[in-house]
């Protein structure tokens, strides 16, 4: 018997609600670049220095372009095998990702129920009046995007310093609180108040499995691990469960 049978055949058997719980390293295999990987002009600025408020609003050009360019290289990548196992198992199970990414590759891979909880590249607003702006229009308006109002249009993303979507956080909370298995793929559990959800769910008895191919500091707390990477991993856990319903 391979190893995921072995270890998850009984649990995924009678579970119905399965949550992902996903980071960078969910998206590593689609070649989104980490924050490490900057290259070109954009090398000589750190993400923090760009990704807070107060560089927004010290120059709001600057930063609307260098999310230009995430977004461009974003949308030249693919789900890879991993985003696709994960919303194929919405056929057996209620399956809920909860992710910490901001690429949308989750959304782009067919997952129907997905908490953003640092935001998503293709997502705007205007600072003043709140109206929502696709990123496929603000990538049209001059270097300093305005709404109507007169307001300035920023990402939709979480900066440095500012609060997790709050509705995103609960009703992640409310899904793991109600799943059967969470699974913690590729991330290193190092940002919080995000890490505290996979925290809190070995707090209430919760069967934990990582997936990533290095330690990371929820690993302590999972119930299982698989050293592997995330598309070969998630596939053969799709395939399993497919046979398990056959
Ligand atoms: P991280 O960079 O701190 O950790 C990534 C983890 O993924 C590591 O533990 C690594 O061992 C693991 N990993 C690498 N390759 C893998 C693979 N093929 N399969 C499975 N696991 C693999 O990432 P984090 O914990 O998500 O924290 C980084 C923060 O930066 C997050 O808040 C996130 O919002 C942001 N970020 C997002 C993106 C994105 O949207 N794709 C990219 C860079 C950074
Ligand atoms: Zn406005």
């Amino acid at each position: 018997m391979g190893i995921y049978e072995d270890k998850l055949s009984e649990k995924l058997s009678s579970a119905k609600w399965l949550v992902f719980f996903t980071g960078a390293g969910m998206s590593a295999e689609s070649g989104v670049p980490t924050f490490r990987g900057e290259d070109g002009i954009w090398k000589k600025f750190s993400p923090r220095e760009l990704a807070n408020v107060d560089a927004f609003m010290n120059n709001p050009a600057l930063v609307t372009e260098w999310y230009k360019h995430r977004r461009k290289i974003v949308r030249q990548t693919n789900p890879n095998a991993g985003h696709i196992a994960i919303a194929e198992l919405e056929r057996y199970f209620e399956v809920t990702v909860v992710t910490q990414n901001v690429d949308n590759l989750h959304s782009r891979a067919g997952s129907t129920k997905v908490y953003e909880l640092h935001g998503n590249l293709e997502k705007n607003f205007c600072m003043d009046c709140g109206t929502r702006f696709d990123s496929g229009g603000v990538d049209t308006l001059p270097d300093i995007p305005r709404c109507g109002c007169g307001g300035l249009i920023r990402p939709d993303i979480v900066w440095f310093g500012e609060n997790l979507p709050a509705e995103q956080f609960s009703k992640a909370e409310l899904a793991i609180e109600n799943c059967d298995i969470l699974f913690i793929v590729g991330t290193s559990g190092i940002v919080f108040p995000a890490a505290h959800l996979p925290m809190n769910a070995k707090k209430l008895g919760k069967y934990l499995v990582e997936i990533n191919p290095m330690e990371s500091e929820l690993s302590y707390y999972c119930d299982v691990v698989f050293r592997e990477n995330a598309g070969k991993s998630l596939a053969a856990i799709s395939k399993l469960a497919a046979s398990l319903q056959a």
